[in-house]
C-alpha cells in the first residue's frame, strides 16, 4: 500500500496547504465546486476543508449517484417488484434510498418484494439465467463510470437471447449536469451559488476523458482541474484552481494524469454508444428536469428496456418537506443547514438520499464529524 500512502502524506498536505495560503488573494473569495461525491467523501474524511484558508470555500456538487436519483425512479423499481412480481437487482446503496409511502427498496423487500443486492451487472445476468421463469430487472444507476458494465450486460443478454432480462436504465451524464449548474449561475437564478472553478471527477473522467470539460473553460470561462480521489490529489487540484483564478486563466487541467487522458476510454465509449442514446430530459433530485442529461436504451436493444417491456410511465414525486437534499445537491445549502441532520436523519435512518451513500454530502459530514468543529462560513 506504499503507493496510496504517498498520496495521504500529512507533511506534504501541509506543505500544499501553506502554498495555497500563500497564493490566495486575501481580498477575494474562491468558490470551487467538487462535482463528484468521491471528492466530497475525501474532503470530509481527510479534513481537507480545515487545511484551507478562510477565503477558499468548497461547494459540494451533485455527483453522488444515489443522491441524484429521484423518488419517482425508485418507486418504479419498487412497483416492478411488489406489483409485477419481478426480481429487481441493484447496487447496495440504492437499496436504502427513501422512496414514496415510507418505503425504500430494502423496506419493499421486507414486504415480500424479491429485491436483491448485487455487486455487478453480470450478477443480474447470472440470476436471469438461473431463473428463466421469472422476469429479472436490473435497476441500473450511476454516472458514466457504471454505464459501460450495464451496456456490456445488455449486449451479452442480446447475444444469449436472454428473454427474461431487462434494465431499468437511470444512467446520468456528468457534463449535462455541469452545464445545468453553470446555466443557473449565468442566469442569476435564485439560489444559484457563485462558482469560480470545478474539481472534475476522477472515475468518470477515466471513461469520458478531459475533452468534454473544454466547453466549460471556453464558453463559461470556468477553470476545471480533474483530480484523483486521494487527499493530496484534491489539495493539488485546489492549488491549481487558485493559480488559474489568480492568473485569469480558464483551462481544463489534469491533475489525475496517472489515469485520465484527453480522449478517455474509447472502448468504453463505443459500447455505451452502441447500446444507449441520449434521453430528451431526465429528472434529477435537486436539479429537476435536466435536458439531455441521461441515457436510454436504443430501440435495437428495446426488448431489454424495462420501461418498454412493462410499459412504465414516470411520475415525479416531491422530496420529504424538511429534507434539504435538493438545495445541498445544488450547492446552495450545507448538510448542517438541515433541521433533520444528525437528529432524525442519520446514516442508520436516512430521511433523504444525501445521507445514504458514503459519497453523499450529509453522510460524509456526519460520518467524519466535521460539522462539530468547522464554523459554517456564509458566502
Ligand atoms: S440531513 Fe437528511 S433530511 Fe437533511 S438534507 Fe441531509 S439527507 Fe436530507
Amino acid at each position: 500500500m506504499k503507493y496510496v500512502d504517498e498520496f495521504r502524506d500529512g507533511g506534504l498536505a501541509r506543505r500544499i496547504a501553506d502554498r495555497i495560503a500563500a497564493e490566495v488573494d486575501p481580498a477575494r473569495r474562491y468558490h470551487f465546486m467538487e462535482f463528484c461525491g468521491g471528492h466530497t467523501h475525501a474532503i470530509a474524511r481527510y479534513g481537507v476543508a480545515e487545511l484551507l484558508p478562510p477565503g477558499v470555500r468548497m461547494i459540494h456538487g451533485p455527483g453522488c449517484p444515489v443522491c441524484v436519483l429521484p423518488i419517482g425512479r425508485i418507486d418504479q423499481a419498487i412497483g416492478l417488484a411488489l406489483e409485477r412480481g419481478a426480481i429487481v437487482c441493484t447496487y447496495g446503496d440504492t437499496m436504502r434510498v427513501p422512496a414514496s409511502q415510507g418505503l425504500s427498496l430494502t423496506k419493499a423487500k421486507a414486504r415480500g418484494g424479491d429485491i436483491r443486492m448485487i455487486h455487478s451487472a453480470t450478477d443480474a445476468l447470472r440470476i436471469a439465467r438461473a431463473e428463466p421463469q421469472r422476469e429479472v430487472v436490473f435497476f441500473a444507476i450511476g454516472f458514466e463510470t457504471t454505464t459501460p458494465p450495464t451496456a456490456l450486460a445488455i449486449r451479452q443478454a442480446a447475444q444469449e437471447d436472454l428473454a427474461n432480462f431487462s434494465v431499468l436504465c437511470c444512467h446520468v451524464l456528468t457534463p449535462s449536469a455541469i452545464t445545468h449548474i453553470l446555466e443557473s449561475v449565468a442566469a442569476h437564478e435564485r439560489g444559484a451559488v457563485p462558482i469560480d472553478g470545478f474539481i472534475g471527477p476522477a472515475h468518470v473522467s477515466i471513461v469520458i476523458g478531459s475533452q468534454p470539460y473544454e466547453p466549460f473553460a471556453r464558453d463559461y470561462r470556468k477553470p476545471v482541474v480533474i483530480a484523483g480521489f486521494e487527499p493530496l490529489d484534491v489539495m493539488q487540484a485546489i492549488l491549481m484552481l487558485v493559480r488559474q483564478v489568480n492568473e485569469g486563466r480558464f483551462e481544463v487541467e489534469n491533475e489525475f494524469t496517472r489515469a485520465v487522458t484527453r480522449a478517455g476510454n474509447r472502448a468504453a465509449q463505443a459500447v455505451i454508444d452502441e447500446v444507449f442514446e441520449i434521453r430528451d430530459a431526465f429528472e434529477w433530485r435537486g436539479l429537476g428536469e435536466v435536458a439531455r442529461s441521461a441515457l436510454k436504451i436504443r430501440a435495437g436493444f428495446g426488448t431489454f428496456d424495462a420501461e418498454r417491456r412493462f410499459d412504465l410511465s414516470y411520475r415525479p414525486v416531491p422530496d420529504h418537506k424538511q429534507c434539504e437534499c435538493g438545495a445541498i445537491l445544488r450547492g446552495v445549502k450545507r448538510p448542517t443547514d438541515c433541521k433533520l441532520f444528525g437528529t432524525v436523519c442519520t446514516p442508520e435512518n436516512p430521511m433523504g438520499s444525501c445521507m445514504v451513500s458514503s459519497e453523499g454530502a450529509c453522510a460524509a459530514h456526519y460520518s467524519y464529524g466535521r460539522f462539530r468543529d468547522i464554523p459554517v462560513v456564509v458566502p
